[in-house]
């Protein structure tokens, strides 16, 4: 009898004393944290999938017990945070409704975590599969990329219908809204003014920020002083002008430069460099280089009008990274974002082209790099949870063998990525 009690009181032991903390300390490397600082030979302690503490090893006591991870010679920084990305109904090349598949958008989301892309704010065309992994994530980390959703884009003609259809994504309980305020270079319909006003009257009353697609120089400096705090895509006709830059400084509002959307237009009139880099083969297919590099695609692409938009948006390129870097040396907030996931843009590995593109433009990479974490992160309200290395933040960490402020390409070295402190796993391919 004393023996069952004793069992049983072990037993009893066992289920009620809580699961001991999980601790682990990444100690040596240095540290980006993704606000602009550098912490060299650091330790970053994370808790239960939360940043703990962080500073200079001298500073930072190893918790007993913990799991210690040696990050002398590499660098670690916040994940990547794309404040502008997509979950599509795509396939590749190939689009279609059928492949708008819970398994896919898994898939899509691995794609971006598998390049260091913790987080995700898709902008637009979201539909339940992906608000039920937004739902998901809330409870444990994914062994995926975060990700955030607008619902439907909101595209309507009158203020009246804006205003029911904005009422309709809102009981959706989307993260963001997003309209499109574009003719595509003459080719559709814009939506007019007063629909977009009235949107924009109805996010605010929400409390929610809409994220406004613009090309034209006129219409992001009317929504920007109408006070629309995020600027999806770069202003691609015109250099930006003051009147512009004094209204998004005046409300501290982002800008998302999107300069991969426009190489996707015309890259594959040829064969894309990428076509061959065993990088490119980490998280997609490599039939997909195949089919890029396949010279009869590109002259059925060539003979088709979307080669000729192509052309147009080629010289937009050029525009836009000129506006980027006006735009960040104004003190306006860029958040980084490449419009991946329609077909061709390729998830994950266009967001480590971006950056280059983004250096390419005249920012250093350290610049580059705070817009794809910290930046990025507080322009959809998620500062001090993810996109930095800071006490309170999601460990969603990556550790890189190679600095990327010497060369931002060095953001492909990538030896670890946690997720809420959990390692992912290595890619298969
Ligand atoms: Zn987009």
């Amino acid at each position: 009898m004393a023996r069952i009690a004793l069992v049983l009181g072990a037993l009893l032991v066992t289920f009620c004393t809580p699961a001991a903390a999980q601790v682990t300390a990444f100690v040596g490397g240095r540290v980006i944290d993704g606000t602009g600082k550098v912490i060299e030979a650091a330790t970053v302690v994370v808790r239960d999938g939360t940043i703990a503490e962080v500073g200079p090893a001298a500073s930072v006591r190893v918790p007993e017990g913990a799991t210690r991870v040696d990050t002398r010679g590499k660098t670690l920084m916040p994940g990547i945070v794309n404040a502008h990305g997509h979950l599509s109904a795509v396939d590749g090349f190939r689009t279609g409704a059928q492949y708008y598949t819970r398994a896919n958008l898994e898939r899509q989301l691995r794609a971006y975590a598998t390049y260091g892309v913790t987080t995700v704010f898709s902008l637009g065309d979201d539909q339940a599969d992906a608000f039920a992994l937004r739902a998901e994530q809330a409870a444990a980390p994914p062994a995926r990329a975060r990700v955030f959703v607008a619902g439907p884009i909101i595209f309507t003609d009158t203020a009246e219908a804006a205003r029911a259809d904005t009422d309709a994504v809102i009981a959706l309980k989307p993260d963001l809204l997003k309209i499109r305020v574009d003719d595509n270079l003459g080719t559709s319909k814009k939506m007019p003014e007063v629909a977009w006003r009235a949107t924009l009257e109805r996010a605010k009353a929400a409390g929610l920020t809409l994220a406004a697609h613009i090309f034209y120089l006129a219409d992001a400096r009317a929504l920007a002083e109408a006070g629309n705090t995020f600027i999806a895509h770069s202003v691609r006709d015109l250099p930006v002008d003051e009147a512009f830059l004094a209204a998004m400084r005046r409300g501290n509002q982002c800008y998302s430069p999107t300069l991969m959307r426009e190489v996707s237009t015309y890259v594959y009139e040829s064969t894309p460099s990428w076509a061959n880099d065993p990088f490119f083969r980490r998280g997609h297919d490599a039939t997909i280089a195949a089919e890029a590099a396949d010279p009869g695609r590109q002259a059925k692409f060539k003979a088709s009008p979307a080669w000729a938009q192509g052309q147009k948006y080629k010289a937009g390129l050029e525009v836009a990274k000129a506006n980027l870097k006006r735009v960040h040396d104004a003190g306006i907030r860029v958040a980084f974002g490449t419009d991946t996931g329609p077909a061709g843009r390729f998830q994950g590995f266009f967001e480590h082209l971006e950056l280059e593109l983004m250096v390419q433009s005249g920012l250093t990479p350290m610049q580059a790099l705070v817009s794809a974490t910290g930046t990025a992160a507080a322009c959809w309200g998620k500062q001090g949870v993810l996109g930095t290395i800071a006490p309170g933040a999601q460990a969603d960490l990556l550790v890189l063998a190679k600095n990327p402020l010497d060369d931002i390409t060095n953001t492909r070295a990538l030896d670890a990525i946690y997720i809420g402190g959990r390692r992912l796993d290595p890619p298969a391919r």
